[in-house]
C-alpha cells in the first residue's frame, strides 16, 4: 500500500540524485532524522545518471579532501550496509606530466596530499608504461599516481544511498514535483508541490542544474550555469583491463577509465558550450543532448596520441549530459543567506559523484546543528554575493572556468572573463599609476604596481614571478617611508538600533561594548569556539557601529551576523560597502603625510591606536581609523565614495617629498605574514579556535559578558591545546613557500603550512601552520622540537619562531 504524502517533516530535500539521496541517508542515519525526500522524476534521472563514475579525492582545501575521501571510505562500503551494489573499484588514480611546470604542480599536489594523510606517488614515464601498457609514454615527464583513488557506477550508488536512507526511516516520494516555498519572516516553513503542501522545519535544495530556478522560487541565488559535458565509451580495446588505474591527462585536457575492457574518455575543452540561456524544458530526464562530434575531435585526437590503440576501436556510444558548473569550479553547500533554514548542495562541476558521499554528510550535520562542521569555506555558498545574480556575468565566468579544468595551478592566479565589474572611483588613477589589478568578489583591486617599463600583466610562475621586485619595491616604501592602498573593497557595515550593542556584546568573542571613539578586533565564533568571522568594530555612537571586514567575507560576515543577532531585537544591519571608500596610509612616514592634510590632531596622544576619528582632508569629512594590517603606524581612511578622488590627490601631493608609493594586495600579503597577522579562510577558520591562533588575548573571557562561544572557548583555555598556530621560516631563498607545506616535527607529520610566502624585510619565506599533538602543544613543545618543511616532495630545514618576525615598536627583526 503507497504512503499517504505527508503534510509535515522535520527535514524535506529536495532532488533524487547523488547528492539529495547522499544528505537523506545521512540525515536519517547519523541524525535520526525526520526526512522527506522529494523527486520529479524518477532517482537519477537528473544530471547522476549519465556520469562517467571517476572518483578522485585530492582538493587545495584540507576539509574538502577530507571530505571526497569520506566518500570513498562511505562507497566502498555501502553495499555491505544496504545489499546493492555500488560498483566500487579502487583502481587507483593515475596523473600525467607532459610539461615540466606540470610535474613541479604534482610534487607540489603529492605533498598537499601527503599533508592531507593521503598517499600519492611521483612515477617515471617507465613506471607510468607497466602500470597502464596500452598508454604512449614517450613524450612524459613523468606522472603521480594515488591508490585510493577509483570509480564507481553513479546510478548504482545513488540507489544504494536512497535504499539505505530508507532503512534508516527516509521517506523517498518520485514523481513530486516543488513548486513552491512557504517563507514567513525570512525563514522557510513549507515546501508546495503538485501533490500538496509539507510542512517543515529545514529544507534541502539538491536539485542539481534545476537548482538555480528551484531556490529562485524561495528568492535565493544559486549560481551556476548548465554545461555540455561530454565522454565517448568505445569497443574493447588491446591491452585495457579491468585492473588498469583511472587516468586524467591535464596537458591534453583529458580523461579515461577502463569500461568493459573498452575507454570511457571524456575531457574538459578550453572553448566549453553552455546549454540554454534559460529554463530547463519540462521532462527533461534521463535525457542527454544531440552528439556534438565536431567538438569532441579535439579530445579524440589527443587522446588517439595517447592510447594508439583507439584508433582501431570502435565507439559504442557517446554522451553529451549537461550538468551545473560554477564561477569558480568547485559546489556549494550550506544555508542560503536570504532565507533561514534554506539549505543548498548544488553545482558540482562534473565532480558530484566524487563529492558526493561527503556533501551529504557535511551538509546533514549542517542542517541539524545550524553551523558548519568544519572549515567548507571555500565551497560555502555565502562566498558569493549580489553580483552572482547576473545570469550573463555567471555564465562567462563559468564557461572560463570550465575552460581552466585543467589548467596549471599556479599560485596567485586571475581569472580574466567579466572584468572590469565593481570599480573604485579611483580606477583610472591607480591604472595610470602601473596598477597590476586582481579581481574579488567583483572588485577590481590593485595586486601590484608596474614601474615606468614594466609590463603590468601577471605571469605566473610556481617560482618567482614576474611581480616579485615589485612587491618588495611596495613593501620597503610602507616599512621605509610610507604607502597608500587603495582598499575600498572592504565589505563595511553599519549596525545600529537600541539593542545593537547587546547584539554585538552576544556575536563578538572580543569586548567591544567600549565607549563610542573607541576601535576593536574581534573574532565572531560558533558554539563549538571555531573563528566564523575576523574583523574590527568601530563605535560610532551608544547605538550605531561601523563594521569592516575582508572584500570576500561580504556575504558570509553579514549572513552569519543576521544569524546570531536576536532576531527579536531592534538591531539593523545595512550593508555600505559601496557608499564608502577607503584609502590606507602606511608606513613610518604615514603621520607626516597625513599631518599635512588634516588640521586635525593625530598626534599619537591625540589619536592613540585602536580609535577612530572623523577628521577633515580635502574639504570632506573622513573616518580615519588607527588600525593595521601590515605592522605599520598608520590608518585606514573611510570616507563616502564620492569624495575620494580629492583625498587621494591631496594625499598624494602630500606624501611626494616623504617618498609616497602607491601598493596593492600582494605587499599587504607581505607585510603581514611579517607581523604575524592571521589571514581568516586561511591560518584561522571555523575549525581553529583563538586560543589554538594565539589569539587568546582577543577573547572576552575575563569579562562576565556571554557570548557565542563561550563555553567551548573557557573549556579549549582550561586543557592543553592539540594544536598551536607557529611561524616557520626557510632559508634557501630559491625555496617558494606557497601553503600546504607539510610540517615535520623530529621526523613525524604534526601539521601543514596554511599561509606563505616571501617576507622582503626579513629577507626569507614565511609560513604559519599548526602544530598538533594529542598529548598538547604549548611553547615549551614548539620550541624544543627539530622542524623541517616538505615542499614539492623534498624535505628542507626550517626554523620555527613563536613571537612576530618583525616589530617596528621594538625598531628590530627578530629572525
Ligand atoms: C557527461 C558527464 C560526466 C560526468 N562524469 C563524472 C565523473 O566521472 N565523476 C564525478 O564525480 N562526476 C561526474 N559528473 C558529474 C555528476 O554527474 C554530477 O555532479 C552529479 O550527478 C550531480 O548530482 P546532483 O544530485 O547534484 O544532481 P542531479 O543528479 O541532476 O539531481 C538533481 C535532481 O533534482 C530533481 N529535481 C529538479 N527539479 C525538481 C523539482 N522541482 N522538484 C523535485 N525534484 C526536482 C531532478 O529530477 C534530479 O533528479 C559527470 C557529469 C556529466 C554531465
Amino acid at each position: 500500500m503507497t504512503k499517504a504524502f505527508p503534510s509535515q517533516a522535520q527535514y524535506v530535500v529536495i532532488g533524487g540524485g547523488i547528492v539529495g539521496c547522499s544528505t537523506a541517508y545521512h540525515l536519517a542515519r547519523d541524525h535520526k532524522a525526520d526526512v522527506v525526500v522529494l523527486e520529479r522524476d524518477r532517482l537519477t534521472s537528473g544530471s547522476t545518471w549519465h556520469a562517467a563514475g571517476l572518483v578522485g579525492q585530492l582538493r587545495s582545501s584540507a576539509a574538502i579532501t577530507q571530505l571526497l575521501r569520506y566518500s570513498v571510505e562511505l562507497y566502498s562500503g555501502l553495499d555491505a550496509e544496504t545489499g546493492l551494489a555500488t560498483g566500487w573499484k579502487a583502481s587507483g588514480g593515475l596523473r600525467l606530466a607532459r610539461r615540466p611546470e606540470r610535474m613541479i604542480e604534482f610534487k607540489r599536489q603529492a605533498t598537499t596530499a601527503h599533508s592531507f594523510g593521503l598517499e600519492m606517488h611521483l612515477l617515471s614515464p617507465d613506471e607510468i608504461k607497466r602500470m597502464w601498457p596500452p598508454m604512449e609514454t614517450s613524450d612524459l615527464a613523468g606522472g603521480s599516481f594515488m591508490p585510493s583513488d577509483g570509480q564507481a557506477n553513479p546510478s548504482d550508488i545513488t540507489q544504494s544511498l536512497a535504499k539505505g536512507a530508507r532503512m534508516h526511516g527516509a521517506q523517498i516520494r518520485e514523481q513530486t514535483v516543488v513548486t513552491g516555498f512557504v517563507v514567513k519572516d525570512g525563514r522557510v516553513t513549507g515546501v508546495e508541490t503538485d501533490q500538496g503542501t509539507i510542512l517543515c522545519d529545514k529544507v534541502v535544495c539538491c536539485c542539481g542544474m534545476w537548482s538555480k530556478e528551484v531556490a529562485g522560487l524561495a528568492g535565493v541565488s544559486v549560481p551556476l550555469q548548465a554545461v555540455q559535458h561530454q565522454y565517448i565509451v568505445t569497443e574493447p580495446i588491446d591491452g585495457v583491463t579491468p585492473d588498469l588505474a583511472t587516468v586524467r591527462d591535464p596537458d591534453c585536457l583529458t580523461y579515461f577509465k577502463e569500461e568493459v575492457g573498452g575507454l570511457v574518455l571524456g575531457g574538459y575543452e578550453q572553448n566549453p558550450k553552455a546549454w540554454l540561456p534559460g529554463r530547463i524544458p519540462d521532462g527533461f530526464s534521463f535525457q542527454l543532448l544531440d552528439d556534438d562530434w565536431d567538438h569532441f575531435e579535439q579530445h579524440m585526437a589527443r587522446a588517439l596520441e595517447r592510447v594508439p590503440a583507439l584508433e582501431n576501436a570502435g565507439v559504442k556510444s557517446m554522451t553529451n549530459g549537461p550538468e551545473s558548473f560554477t564561477p569558480d569550479g568547485t559546489f556549494m553547500i550550506g544555508e542560503a543567506p536570504e532565507v533561514a533554514g534554506f539549505f543548498v548542495g548544488a553545482g558540482f562541476n562534473a565532480f558530484g559523484i566524487a563529492a558526493g558521499g561527503g556533501a551529504g554528510r557535511a551538509l546533514a550535520e549542517w542542517v541539524v546543528h545550524g553551523e558548519q562542521p568544519a572549515d567548507l569555506w571555500s565551497v560555502d555558498i555565502r562566498r558569493f554575493s549580489g553580483l552572482h545574480r547576473d545570469d550573463d556575468w555567471v555564465r562567462e565566468r563559468t564557461l572560463e572556468a570550465y575552460g581552466k579544468h585543467y589548467a596549471m595551478g599556479f599560485p596567485h592566479e586571475e581569472y580574466v572573463s567579466g572584468r572590469p565589474r565593481l570599480t573604485s572611483p579611483l580606477y583610472d588613477r591607480m591604472a595610470e599609476a602601473g596598477a597590476s589589478f586582481g579581481s574579488k568578489l567583483g572588485w577590481e583591486r590593485p595586486n601590484w604596481f608596474a614601474a615606468q617599463g614594466e609590463s603590468p600583466q601577471d605571469e605566473p610562475s610556481f617560482g618567482r614571478a614576474n611581480w616579485f621586485d615589485a612587491v618588495g619595491r611596495e613593501h620597503e616604501a610602507c616599512r621605509e617611508r610610507v604607502a597608500l592602498f587603495d582598499q575600498s573593497s572592504f565589505a563595511k557595515f553599519e549596525i545600529s538600533g537600541s539593542d545593537a550593542a547587546q547584539a554585538l556584546d552576544w556575536i563578538c568573542a572580543n569586548d567591544v561594548s567600549k565607549p563610542p571613539g573607541r576601535l576593536t578586533y574581534t573574532q565572531m565564533l560558533n558554539s563549538r569556539g571555531g573563528i566564523e568571522c575576523d574583523l574590527t568594530v568601530a563605535r560610532l555612537d551608544d547605538d550605531r557601529f561601523y563594521l569592516v571586514t575582508g572584500t570576500g567575507f561580504r556575504t558570509h560576515d553579514s549572513a552569519w551576523i543576521r544569524q546570531n543577532a536576536n532576531s527579536g531585537a531592534d538591531v539593523v544591519l545595512d550593508d555600505v560597502t559601496e557608499q564608502w571608500g577607503t584609502l590606507s596610509l602606511f608606513g613610518p612616514k604615514a603621520r607626516d603625510t597625513l599631518g599635512a592634510v588634516t588640521d586635525d590632531d593625530i598626534s599619537h596622544k591625540g589619536f592613540p591606536f585602536a580609535t577612530w576619528r572623523d577628521i577633515a582632508i580635502a574639504g570632506h569629512k573622513v573616518r580615519a581609523l588607527r588600525v593595521t594590517y601590515v605592522g605599520e603606524l598608520g590608518w585606514e581612511l573611510h570616507m563616502p565614495i564620492g569624495a575620494m578622488a580629492d583625498v587621494y590627490d591631496a594625499l598624494r601631493a602630500a606624501g611626494d617629498p616623504h617618498g609616497l608609493a602607491h601598493a596593492g594586495y600582494r605587499a599587504i600579503e607581505s607585510l603581514r605574514l611579517e607581523k604575524g597577522y592571521r589571514a581568516w579562510g586561511a591560518d584561522i577558520t571555523p575549525s581553529d579556535t583563538p586560543f589554538e591562533a594565539g589569539l587568546g588575548w582577543a577573547v572576552k573571557l575575563k569579562t562576565n559578558i556571554d557570548f557565542l562561544g563561550r563555553d567551548a572557548t573557557r573549556e579549549t583555555a582550561s586543557r592543553p591545546l592539540g594544536k598551536q598556530l607557529a611561524c616557520f621560516t626557510v632559508d634557501d631563498p630559491e625555496i617558494m613557500l606557497n601553503g600546504r607545506e607539510t610540517i615535520f616535527r623530529n621526523g613525524g607529520i604534526v601539521g601543514y603550512i596554511t599561509s606563505a610566502g616571501w617576507g622582503y624585510t626579513v629577507g626569507r619565506n614565511i609560513g604559519y601552520g599548526y602544530v598538533r599533538n594529542e598529548e598538547g602543544v604549548d611553547d615549551a613543545f614548539l620550541s624544543s622540537g627539530d622542524y623541517e618543511l616538505e615542499v614539492a616532495c623534498e624535505r628542507v630545514p626550517c626554523t620555527i619562531h613563536l613571537e612576530a618576525l618583525y616589530d617596528p615598536d621594538m625598531s628590530r627583526i627578530k629572525c
